[in-house]
């Protein structure tokens, strides 16, 4: 307020013009008070203040000029000159205050837009985590025999429940070809309205027929042909399912392991299943994992009621810990002939096969095809396409050993 030393006429109470309803700013008795834009939904830009202020001290320049020149003694001028400037003070300092809020709220503004937006992002995580999590459960709880069932892993898909029955010669110098010779001389599918699934070879020379329904095998044994034969028919003994459980601590005796088992997982669930009886339906197949870890996986062959129970847990406690159980279905394939069921130490083979170009006498590491594609050791034997990797999951081959030992396996259980 340079400039306007002169005083006159009477003080008055300035009241400035809040500009656009801004908030009033009262100057009573030099000591300004600043109302802060509580609800102010926007902000105040500087330019506007600066505009604002400016116009406040030309209202005062122009009462210390009339100040001036009216006939006010000098004390009053004096007085008007210092409470002019009180109230410009006033101001410049609730412009300043009014940055700073400003400011805050820019920041608050900012911490809440963050805030939301980290909201949001740990709801739709949260979302995707039960989405997961409900996948992982169904898929866990959906063994691998089923997903062969439903097709799921499979282009092959298994027809419902699977039955069969296997004919063994009277002579036992017979082989299985000559049963299954005998066999189709004998029966004739059409008569007896048959939905047969497949027949193949066992040992002993037996043949197996499986059919779509049990009804079929009736048929078959209810046979006068087949009776009257001599050949002898009995039922296949299905196998006991394997599960496997991973992570069991390497510091446990099995002993140990059988008994936390039974202990934390068994004996609480299912009074009626004893000690004695759970410890008859379970029996360690073998270990696998590295030698040198702290844990090692448990496959276990058990009845199907013990499966049942111990892989809807999905978990289950031994000691201090909890362990994954699931479904083993591992498929042996021998590594010396490439064929599934039997591991090299049963392998008929005397001479390697090359699990990379199939050819036999050499082995994968001394295959001089190497830089050529591979193809299916499996496949080649049965004269089948082989353009793809021994082992593949798409090879026929190994799908259908898959249905086979799936299908060998009793998962219903009595
Ligand atoms: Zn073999
Ligand atoms: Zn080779
Ligand atoms: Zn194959």
């Amino acid at each position: 307020m340079s400039g306007n030393d002169a005083f006159n006429r009477s003080s008055r109470t300035l009241r400035s013009p809040p500009p656009e309803g801004r908030p009033a700013m009262e100057a009573v008795q030099g000591t300004p008070v600043a109302v802060a834009p509580a609800e102010a939904p926007d902000v105040v830009s500087t330019t506007e203040i600066q505009k604002w202020i400016s116009e406040i001290e030309k209202r005062l320049s122009e009462i210390c000029n009339i100040a001036n020149d009216g006939k006010l003694n000098s004390e009053q001028k004096l007085r008007i000159n210092t409470l002019s400037k009180s109230v410009l003070g006033g101001i410049s300092q609730m412009a300043v205050q009014y940055q700073a809020v400003k400011q805050n709220l820019l920041l608050s503004q900012a911490k809440v837009n963050t805030l939301s937006l980290q909201n949001n992002l740990s709801t739709q995580l949260h979302e995707l985590k039960q989405c997961m999590q409900a996948k992982v459960t169904t898929e866990e709880k959906q063994s691998f025999a089923d997903m062969v069932r439903t097709g799921k892993s499979s282009a092959v898909v298994p027809t419902k429940s699977n039955s069969s029955i296997v004919i063994y010669p009277a002579d036992k110098e017979k082989s299985s070809e000559d049963t299954k010779t005998l066999i189709q001389n004998l029966i004739k599918p059409e008569t007896l309205k048959l939905h047969v699934r497949g027949m193949r070879k066992t040992k002993n020379g037996g043949v197996i027929i499986s059919t779509d329904r049990k009804d079929d095998l009736e048929k078959l044994k209810a046979s006068q042909q087949l009776q009257q034969s001599g050949l002898k028919v009995e039922d296949t003994t299905k196998r006991r399912p394997k599960i496997i459980i991973l992570g069991v601590p390497t510091n446990m005796s099995e002993k140990e392991v059988f008994d936390c088992i039974f202990e934390q997982n068994v004996a609480d669930l299912q009074p009626n299943l004893t000690r004695d009886i759970f410890m008859s339906s379970v029996k360690l197949s073998h270990k696998s994992g590295k030698k040198d870890l702290s844990t090692c996986n448990y496959i276990l062959e058990c009845t199907a009621e013990v499966r049942r129970m111990l892989i809807q847990q999905q978990r289950i406690f031994i000691n201090w810990t909890s362990c994954p159980v699931r479904d083993f279905t591992l498929l042996t394939r021998c590594y010396l002939c490439h064929l599934y069921g039997h591991s090299a130490k049963y392998c008929k083979d005397t001479e390697p096969t090359c699990g990379h170009c199939g050819s036999s006498g050499h082995s994968f590491k001394e295959c001089p095809k190497r830089a050529e594609p591979a193809k299916c050791a499996t496949c080649l034997r049965f004269k089948k396409p082989s353009n793809h990797k021994t082992g593949d999951d798409q090879c026929p081959v190994k799908k259908n050993a898959q249905i086979r030992y799936l299908d060998s396996i009793d998962y219903e259980g009595a």
